[in-house]
């Protein structure tokens, strides 16, 4: 079984509520290389959170968020794969291996009502087999609605659920 090693990326690059903990920031109780310092009090969204490399024994050593800048978020149904960057890097999605990996996810998925994104922070990238869509600064947890145009061109609206 995988385990996080010295990778604290998550700690970094995802909001915490309970903390008042912003995206971006690295936590105050994280030990860099060694993990957390509240560890059996941490909270409940650290305590449930894993990422993709983390769950996945076939993914290798080198899709290890610290070494990629990349955590990549998937919900439990698999409809939205999110590669979240370290905002110190915020193209770091756009590198191989990383990129690959995600242009074949869009490749495979694309058509079945799952999506692929990239995030810095707010700023978010639509990834499809064809195109990389710039959307900007979005909310994602208002909802986000990725419609195909019979050109083969992406419609894409905040709040759509
Ligand atoms: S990003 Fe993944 S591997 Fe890194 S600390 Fe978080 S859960 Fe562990
Ligand atoms: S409380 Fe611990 S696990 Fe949660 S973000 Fe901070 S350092 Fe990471």
């Amino acid at each position: 079984m995988k385990t996080c090693g010295p990778c604290t990326m998550c700690c970094k690059v995802l909001a915490v509520a309970d903390l008042a903990k912003p995206v971006g920031k690295l936590c105050d109780h994280t030990k860099p290389g060694a993990g957390c310092t509240i560890y059996e009090t941490r909270p409940h969204a650290c305590r449930t959170f894993a990422c993709v490399w983390l769950m996945d024994e076939e993914m290798p050593h080198r899709f290890r968020p610290d070494q990629t800048k990349v955590v990549l978020d998937q919900d439990a149904e698999g409809k939205w794969l999110i590669a979240r960057c370290d905002p110190a890097n915020p193209h770091a999605w756009r590198r191989n291996p990383m990129y690959a990996a995600l242009k074949g996810r869009a490749e495979d998925t694309w058509g079945s009502g799952r999506i692929v994104l990239a995030t810095a922070g707010r700023r978010t990238w639509l990834i499809t087999p064809r195109e990389d869509v710039d959307l900007g600064e979005v909310d994602l947890s208002a909802g986000l609605k990725v419609t195909e145009r019979p050109d083969g061109s992406v419609a894409v609206e905040t709040g759509g659920g």
